[in-house]
């Protein structure tokens, strides 16, 4: 009875402690992450012209204020994690500016149901997003330790639903094609064939198009019904390039 009694004691005390437990985590970073949204916000509306909508959609807005972006930047960059721009996260690249990420995703239109395919999984911060709005997200990254350490780290959050892949994404994801979504978070010179191959008709892909010199832009590209594409310049970015022999 008394054995009884103190599992009891000790399963309230669990429960209790769970929830303060993630008060005290989340709490130096929630009120970051709510001014950095408001910040989205604005700039989506200064940008409506562009984007062709002045604001972008809930459910994006909600995987967005969910994803705790101070889990993927380096230690050092912690404090900054909720500024509205793009931090070095190692071997060169970059988690991209929290504004581009949110209308990136807004862009592909997403249903739960979609098959998604990233190409740049960098810290696994866009992949997170991804993953708080479809049931699977397939990521691929060409530099070893990045993949790794996404892979990883997207584990720990308890992100069941991205798998992650080395390799160059230039060439996609073969044996998980077609997919409903693409999203290249890395420069090409052109779209890439294979990527149009893997696209389902009547599926999105959006990817940043420009050499590094010269002016990118982020295009959202439609494979309508009947195979042919549509294109449209959203607008100029900043990338990192698609890096690979192609
Ligand atoms: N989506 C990332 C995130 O949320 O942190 C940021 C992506 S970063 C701007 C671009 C990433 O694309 C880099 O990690 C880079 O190594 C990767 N990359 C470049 N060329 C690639 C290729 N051919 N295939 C796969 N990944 C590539």
């Amino acid at each position: 009875m008394v054995q009884r009694r103190t599992l009891v004691g000790v399963f309230v005390l669990i429960l209790l402690l769970i929830p303060l437990g993630r008060l005290a985590a989340a709490e130096p970073y929630e009120e970051l992450r709510r001014s950095l949204l408001r910040e989205i916000i604005e700039n989506v509306r200064t940008t409506s012209r562009y984007l062709k909508k002045s604001s972008l959609d809930e459910e994006v807005m909600v995987a967005m204020s969910k994803v705790p972006r101070h889990l993927f930047v380096p230690e050092a960059y912690r404090r900054q994690a909720y500024e509205n721009r793009p931090l070095p996260i190692g071997q060169g690249q970059t988690i991209s500016q929290p504004y581009i990420v949110a209308i990136m995703t807004d862009l592909l239109n997403l249903d739960p149901s979609d098959l998604v395919l990233e190409v740049g999984t960098g810290s696994g911060y866009q992949a997170a997003v991804l993953a708080e709005l479809v049931n699977r997200v397939y990521s691929m990254e060409i530099i070893e330790k990045l993949q790794s350490s996404a892979a990883e780290r997207l584990k720990q959050l308890g992100y069941t639903n991205v798998e992650t892949r080395l390799g160059d994404g230039y060439y996609g994801w073969e044996e998980h094609a077609p997919f409903d979504a693409i999203i290249v978070t890395a420069a090409a010179g052109q779209i890439p064939p294979p990527l149009i191959r893997q696209l389902k008709p009547g599926g999105r892909m959006v990817i940043p198009v420009g050499s590094t010199f010269m002016t990118q832009y982020l295009l959202l590209v439609e494979k309508r019904r009947d195979g042919s594409l549509s294109t449209r310049q959203v607008l100029p970015v900043r990338f990192v390039p698609l890096t690979g022999i192609h």
